[in-house]
């Protein structure tokens, strides 16, 4: 009997659920919208209906769903699988969300927060095929991280590791939603991007300022030096903790990586180990919005093996 995972992206707006083989063809996939303010329990309802739905579209014969992976927005702590709370899932506080699902749904499943889903989605299909130490920041509406160590994604000892977003890159910058002041996140996030424009070209986007750049805009040209300024302030600090051979850079705002890769590299050069930069590659992301549900199910096709019937974890 063949197998078949279902790896869940669950979004503060929609979730995504893709079948996936375990070779990582997507068979099929299942999109709704989360209404997340309906609580935890109707949301983990919707996501079991969407599963099973998607499941019965993708089993024949000779192939059956082994397991599910899911990737959850906030600080998820493990491995209690407990989200303690959520920026994306309004009113989200400490659900005991493995609890949920154990009770909701029959077959084995692993979790672990949306950004190192990405991550290992890059890993198993994407920009980090092949590579063993590496990290991911996903610019977008927030910055999210995730860092794989020996071929291992790195969870640390309550699940919480990661938080690159979070890395301050100047201690007197801007207040930050996690309580901290100058994180990257306020600095390289597609909102800080929009923030710091507003002098320059009221309220925008930075997909607007990525275009008045390319149209050759002085303004947004600098901007986005800078933002390769500080991306390169933290990454240089997170290259000398662990050496990693790549850096990823998905969501929307790595579309511009021609604006920011020039100050970036600049910066990584004149802030770390000349050995360490030397031998970091930096690549864009390739799994665009799949990644999430790709590492989902990587993620629950490492600890539910195609053939194997014994666990290895337990979210
Ligand atoms: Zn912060």
């Amino acid at each position: 009997m063949a197998a078949f995972y279902i790896g869940m992206d669950l979004g503060g707006t929609t979730f995504k659920a893709l079948a996936v083989t375990p070779e990582g063809t997507i068979l099929d996939r299942v999109q709704a919208p989360t209404e997340a303010s309906q609580g935890p329990e109707a949301v983990v309802q919707r996501m079991v209906e969407a599963i099973r739905g998607l499941a019965a579209r993708v089993t024949t014969a000779e192939r059956r769903l082994r397991a599910v992976g899911f990737g959850v927005p906030g600080i998820l702590e493990l491995p209690q699988g407990i989200v303690r709370r959520s920026p994306n899932l309004p009113g989200w506080h400490d659900v005991e969300l493995a609890a949920l699902l154990r009770r909701a749904l029959d077959v084995p499943f692993t979790l672990d927060n949306d950004a190192n889903a990405a991550t290992l989605g890059e890993l198993w299909r994407g920009a980090a095929r092949g590579k063993r130490d590496f990290f991911m920041l996903t610019l977008g509406t927030g910055v999210g991280g995730g860092v794989v160590v020996a071929g291992t994604i790195l969870h640390g000892a309550n699940g919480y590791a990661g938080e690159l977003g979070h890395t301050v890159v100047d201690p007197h910058g801007p207040p930050c939603g996690c309580g901290s002041r100058g994180c990257l996140e306020q600095y390289a996030s597609g909102t800080a991007i929009a923030r710091m424009a507003e002098p320059f070209y009221g309220k925008t986007t930075a997909r607007e300022v990525a275009l008045a750049a390319r149209r050759g805009e002085i303004p947004a040209q600098q901007l986005y030096r800078q933002v390769g300024y500080y991306l390169g302030i933290a990454c240089a600090s997170l290259a000398n903790v662990f050496n990693p051979e790549c850096l990823v850079l998905g969501g929307a705002v790595a579309q511009a990586f021609d604006l920011f890769a020039g100050s970036l590299r600049q910066t990584l050069r004149a802030r770390s180990f000349g050995p360490i930069v030397d031998r970091l590659e930096l690549v864009v992301a390739q799994c665009g919005t799949d990644a999430g549900g790709l590492g989902a199910a990587y993620q629950a096709m490492q600890a539910y093996p195609p053939a194997a019937s014994s666990p290895r974890s337990q979210p």
